[in-house]
């Protein structure tokens, strides 16, 4: 296959080379099957729009203790690996702090795409960069520098939180996202230690703002916040600002760092889209909703969900599995943590309106119990009501 021009068929195509894409292509491939990985971008992983926040992978097991963690989400490449933390802090609005322990890996996304679409590679697939995918008439439109009208047996739809793929299974884009905006700052007196959330409906209505240390004075600052919790006339870039010089315990620390990258995205924040399978067509990643509601952390899922996207897609060719058992292995694999992250979310929205309420819930919760809810179990009578929540819709 050549680098420009127009596309051979192929068994599979997977569209986005992000985590989930270049763990399916990797898989399906690395199983016989004949495999294209294109991507939008002109290069794979920039720009990127990323923290770069990754549990170890005993933290990952244990967020998600059903799932077959792949490879690459437990020995990541040292040259990927920027910064390690051990500890989570949460602060909340009143500014009181509770922490827990969590290993955490840092990584340079960057270097962790390319990574992952190297391995596809490696494993056999095909790819094109610089090509954008759209559903047309039953058959995948291919423009830019790889071109053509295709009709793969399989298409794995890891294009991320504005899927075009989704969309033409039906999936709403009104679905709930959160949108974020993260600067890399130099120069900042950080905790290298911690990983930081910040609560309150000053700095982060309806989210939270974070800092995810770089190294000793580096680090990722940024707000993710839901749009229809927000003033009207406020915008992201004016609350990330609020938080950098007028936080009482951040602003201290930053507001004389030096900004040296601006991203920004958005997250899913409502959990699985439904239907995350039709026909050829499986959905994987931001795509699908695959995003902890609890702390908008995706790039897990989005592995796990693509390293099953692939091997349905393999298995399927050879005739040994149906595609229409996919969305039933992703549940098997995280979907009850998924689920119960968005419901653990949905209560922690009713107090999230009002600081004093999610002052007095910091008060009453401990640190353990924190960890076990960004984990998506939830304790004792916590548990209970996001249950009824649930029951309620
Ligand atoms: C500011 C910000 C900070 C975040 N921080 C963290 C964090 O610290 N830890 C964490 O776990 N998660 C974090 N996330 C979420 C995480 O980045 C995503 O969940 C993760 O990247 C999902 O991987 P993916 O492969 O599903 O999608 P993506 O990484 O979004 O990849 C999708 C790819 O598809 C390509 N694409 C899209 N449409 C088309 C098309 N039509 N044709 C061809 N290509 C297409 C895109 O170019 C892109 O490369 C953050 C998100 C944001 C926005």
């Amino acid at each position: 296959m050549k680098a420009l021009g127009k596309v051979e068929e192929v068994d599979v195509i997977v569209v986005g080379a992000g985590p989930a894409g270049s763990t399916a292509a990797e898989r399906a491939a690395a199983a016989g099957a004949s495999v294209l990985l294109i991507d939008r971008k002109e290069e794979v992983g920039s720009p990127v729009q990323c923290g770069g926040f990754l549990p170890e992978a005993h933290e990952l097991q244990a967020l998600m203790p059903h799932a077959d963690l792949p490879a690459t989400l437990v020995e990541i490449p040292e040259r990927c690996v920027l910064h390690r933390t051990e500890i989570q802090r949460l602060y909340a609005p009143s500014g009181r702090s509770k922490e827990f322990p969590v290993d955490g890996r840092v990584i340079d996304r960057r270097a962790f795409d390319r990574h992952l679409a190297y391995r596809a590679i490696s494993a056999g697939a095909k790819m094109f960069v610089g090509t954008t995918a759209a559903p047309e008439r039953g058959f995948l439109r291919l423009r830019g520098r790889g071109s053509g009208l295709l009709s793969p047996r399989v298409v794995v739809g890891a294009d991320g939180p504005a899927s075009a793929l989704a969309r033409s299974l039906g999936v709403s884009h009104r679905m709930e996202m959160g949108i974020c905006l993260e600067l890399e700052m130099a120069g900042v007196e950080i905790d290298a230690q911690a990983a930081e959330m910040y609560f309150g409906t000053r700095f982060a209505p309806g989210g939270y703002a974070w800092i995810i240390p770089l190294g000793e004075e580096i680090a990722n600052v940024g707000v993710g916040v839901r749009r229809s919790y927000m003033d009207e006339k406020m915008t992201l870039s004016a609350l990330l600002d609020r938080f950098i010089m007028d936080h009482p315990i951040a602003g201290p620390r930053l507001r004389r760092g030096q900004v040296m990258a601006v991203m920004r995205g958005t997250v899913p924040a409502g959990g699985m889209v439904g239907p995350i399978q039709g026909g050829r067509i499986l959905l994987a990643g931001d795509a699908a909703g695959h995003v902890m509601a609890t702390s908008g952390g995706g790039i897990p899922l989005a592995v796990v969900a693509g390293s099953i996207a692939g091997l349905m897609a393999a298995r399927s060719l050879q005739g040994e599995a149906s595609l229409n058992d996919y969305p039933r292995m992703i549940h098997e694999s995280f979907g009850r943590e998924l689920d119960r992250s968005v419901q653990m979310r949905r209560l922690v929205d009713l107090l999230m309106k009002r600081d004093h309420l999610m002052d007095t819930l910091f008060d009453h919760i401990d640190a353990e119990q924190m960890k076990a809810m960004q984990r998506g179990s939830i304790p004792g009578a916590l548990g209970r009501i996001c249950d009824a929540l649930a029951r309620s819709g």
